[in-house]
């Protein structure tokens, strides 16, 4: 195998060496450009593990534990390389936005369509600079072959630290001859990759709704199911916040995840300092509820929370903080499960929405490509 090179940074056994991928050219001169940290260790160089940190520019845990990860230490002990891009938002870092100035939407949906990876002729208009540049990771991804990738992700302010795992589509366009079976293998070891991260698991959005809201063409979803890689997004809680707890939790699990590619030795190292969530079924994402009317929402219970039908999650008031609505103001749930977040503040238009539980989730983590 030649040595591995990722834009500029040419791994070297034993060291953790920088470099950087050229993505977006100014207009005014000057370019953004990726940061690429490669850790390898001394004997053997693979297997390659990814992650990838910061598509959105107001979160930050990600790109901490992207520079904390690679030490003399780990590499010490390392079997592979370890390919760390501590922010793929770097304009949007700097002026602490989701999305860079010069982008219109979210990045994390400019990943390439698994579906339609080269058929580029039925477009309306060409890439933009960054979708180019998110291709260019891409292919630098697909080169190296890697085990797997974890992409780092802050959620709401005070949310609780999870795994997101999408859904494996398969019989896809591109590859027909990508069964179930082989589907149902991948979706496997995503799970055991991510029982070795030793967060709370969660799963994405129903697959119909997967799509619509384009997650195919999020960093973990593209590689996915473009590439058939293990891939995931984690969230580490608050965003334009470093909780140390949430940062030494996501470095220990993230050392196991490494345990589970068979590149460290040592037992797996318990995760403290944040709280973990296992009800014994899997749960998905559930944004719920929604604001009956405007008004000011006094929540009634916390992330973490348990939660069962009829319970209530809220009360709505008005300004002078008189209930509104029937039933006194309250909000009561539709389903059983947990609260992982609330929508941040305490005002809200009509129809907006108030939190995200985790709820029971019946549906097929691998289902027949959808588009
Ligand atoms: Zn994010």
């Amino acid at each position: 195998m030649p040595s591995l090179t990722i834009g500029s940074a040419a791994a070297k056994p034993g060291e953790i060496v920088h470099g950087w991928i050229d993505a977006v050219d100014h207009p005014t001169g000057g370019i953004d450009r990726f940061p690429v940290i490669i850790a390898q260790g001394k004997r053997v160089t693979r297997p390659v593990f990814w992650i990838t940190a910061s598509i959105h520019g107001g979160e930050h845990t990600g790109l901490i534990v992207a520079q904390r990860l690679a030490t003399p230490q780990l590499v010490e002990n390392l079997r592979g390389t370890l390919v760390i891009i501590p922010t793929l938002n770097p304009a949007g870092l700097r002026t602490k936005d989701r999305s860079p100035y010069y982008h219109n939407g979210d990045p994390n949906r400019l990943f390439p369509d698994p579906q339609r990876e080269t058929n580029q002729k039925d477009r309306l208009y060409p890439p933009s600079a960054l979708e180019s540049a998110y291709r260019k990771v891409f292919t630098a991804i697909k080169d190296s072959q890697p085990v797997a990738l974890l992409d780092l992700h802050n959620a709401q302010i005070g949310s609780l630290p999870m795994a997101f795992r999408d859904p494996v589509f398969y019989q896809r366009g591109r590859q027909k001859s990508f069964t179930r079976i082989d589907a149902q293998a991948l979706q496997a070891k995503v799970g055991d990759m991510l029982d070795m991260l030793g967060f709370t698991i969660i799963n994405e959005f129903a697959a119909d709704s997967y799509v619509e809201k384009h997650l195919h063409r999020s960093v973990s979803g593209s590689v996915l199911n473009g590439l058939n890689i293990p891939a995931a997004t984690v969230e580490l809680g608050s965003w334009m916040y470093i909780d140390d707890g949430v940062v030494e939790a996501c470095l220990t699990g993230l050392r196991n995840v490494l345990r589970w590619a068979n590149m460290l030795d040592g037992p797996v190292e318990p995760i403290t300092g944040i709280p973990v969530i296992r009800p014994g079924y899997p749960v998905r994402r559930c944004i719920h509820p929604h604001a009956p009317q405007a008004g000011i929402v006094h929540h009634l219970v916390r992330t973490g929370d348990a939660v069962q039908v009829g319970q209530p999650l809220a009360r709505m008031t008005d300004i002078f903080g008189e209930p509104i609505g029937d039933d006194d103001g309250l909000l009561r749930s539709a389903y059983n499960g947990f609260v992982i977040g609330w929508q941040h503040g305490v005002v809200r238009y009509k129809g907006e929405p108030i939190m995200v539980l985790a709820i029971k989730d019946t549906g097929e983590m691998t289902v027949v490509n959808p588009y």
